[in-house]
């Protein structure tokens, strides 16, 4: 006999959340998911779980983080890879990135942003202004970073309407930018030590360091497989462990990408593909895609070519550098922390030589025949940085494609078009 699915609707009632609005963006899910995931052939099996995740994102994964709050911890949300989540964990509390992937509520958001903002941050202002996020509206406190002006700006209309820290990063990496960023780490952890009413210890940090370095871990597992030619798993399934990584449980989120990187391994050694064995191998790179924006990865697979790599923050810029376990005393573990997170390569930050090191690095490594810059229009530090990333792939030799877009569907056509003709270039 069939469970009777569970009712959310009171979660979601208690949550504040625009019921009629909520119904209709839940509807709408499935239908972008199926088109995008459900037609590809020879997944691998432990993608069932990512389904599963999928078709519950607004009801299990809400009421494990309701019934977290219940028990006493705290539910903190993010925008960023800059905010470190081993000090969310070590003091009781849940991280959930609040990045949005679709266009909702834009009439709201356009009263008070400007037309020209990028999708992403009209988004996560959308899904606040439409009351249709349960996540946002779980949370015990929002952490903004000072990365580009967009967001930096809109922090300020979203602190009307949620509990709000910002954290400053600096758009440098001397030595006194690391010693503003260790500061920063510190105020925040007064923050949230006053939010979640815990303390920070060496004990309690040095165990969520281990915990966030195994969730890494078994994504650089997972995304090392996409080395092997023919590709064991689309770039898309790959994406969307990663997307899925900002949200989950850590422990059973580690323990399912490992059981799918095994998975994997078995695949490479038999030889056992996604996409036929001379289909072009593509990195992307530019800015990050939240959940539901499959459109691009989309588009790339439906035309007959393979994503085996990407260089974005929901890709390798999430996963490829871990926290040193080394330190055993708190002032060591934070020092550790500042060292890890401003080694990322975001282009907010200038210069920003160690992206184009990344970016070609990466492409040899998995042996691509060319590189897509996927950049969200109007976002001012990967629109420009776009040139040095395309002087870097020429002086390496490898073919790019610019695609400058949004959330819309609007231009799905058109990028399909040229989508094509890169990889028939790249196929003479
Ligand atoms: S692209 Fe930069 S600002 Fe955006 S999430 Fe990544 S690190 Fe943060
Ligand atoms: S995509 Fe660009 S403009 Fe938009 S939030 Fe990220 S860095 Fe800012």
């Amino acid at each position: 006999m069939s469970q009777a699915p569970t009712d959310y609707r009171p979660m979601w009632e208690s949550l504040g959340l625009d019921l009629p609005a909520h119904d209709a963006l839940l509807a709408a899910l499935p239908v972008l998911y199926g088109n995008a995931y459900q037609n590809q052939t020879n997944r691998p099996e432990g993608m069932s779980y990512f389904d599963f995740v999928m078709s519950e994102i607004h009801g299990l994964r809400v009421k494990e983080l309701m019934d977290h709050k219940a028990a006493g911890g705290t539910v903190i949300g993010t925008f960023c890879l800059y905010v470190p989540e081993e000090i969310i964990r070590a003091l009781g509390g849940q991280c959930v990135g609040l990045c949005a992937g679709a266009e909702w509520a834009y009439d709201k958001v356009e009263r008070i942003l400007p037309q020209n903002t990028c999708a992403l941050i009209k988004s996560f202002m959308g899904f606040k202004l439409g009351k249709v996020c349960p996540y946002a509206e779980a949370c015990d406190l929002v952490i903004g970073e000072t990365t580009c002006d967009g967001k930096k700006k809109a922090y300020e209309l979203l602190n009307d309407l949620a509990p709000l820290h910002v954290m400053e990063l600096p758009q440098m990496k001397q030595r006194h930018d690391r010693i503003l960023w260790r500061s920063e780490i510190e105020r925040l952890v007064a923050r949230l030590e006053d939010v979640s009413g815990r303390r920070l210890t060496a004990e309690n940090l040095a165990a969520a360091i281990k915990e966030v370095n195994d969730k890494r871990r078994a994504l650089q597992r997972l995304n090392a497989t996409r080395k092997a030619s023919p590709a064991p798993i689309s770039g898309k399934d790959a994406l969307l462990a990663v997307q899925v990584a900002f949200y989950d449980d850590v422990p059973r989120f580690t323990a399912m990408v490992n059981q799918i990187a095994g998975e994997l391994e078995a695949r490479v050694a038999v030889g056992e593909r996604v996409a036929p064995a001379d289909a072009p191998r593509l990195l992307v790179t530019g800015t990050p895609m939240s959940i539901p924006n499959w459109k691009t990865y989309d588009l790339i697979e439906k035309a007959g070519a393979v994503v085996v790599a990407e260089e974005m923050c929901t890709g390798s810029r999430y996963y490829s550098t871990l926290v040193d376990e080394a330190p055993t005393d708190l002032p060591g573990m934070i020092d550790a922390l500042r060292d890890k997170y401003l080694d990322i390569n975001c282009a907010c930050f200038t210069p920003n030589p160690g992206r184009m090191d990344d970016v070609i690095r990466l492409a040899e490594e998995y042996k691509v025949d060319g590189i897509v810059q996927y950049n969200l229009q109007f976002c001012t530090p990967y629109q420009i940085e776009a040139t040095a990333v395309e002087r870097a792939a020429q002086a390496a030799g490898i073919p790019t494609l610019r695609i400058d877009t949004d959330y819309s569907m609007g231009d799905v056509g058109q990028l399909s078009t040229r989508v094509e003709a890169f990889l028939e270039m790249i196929e003479r």
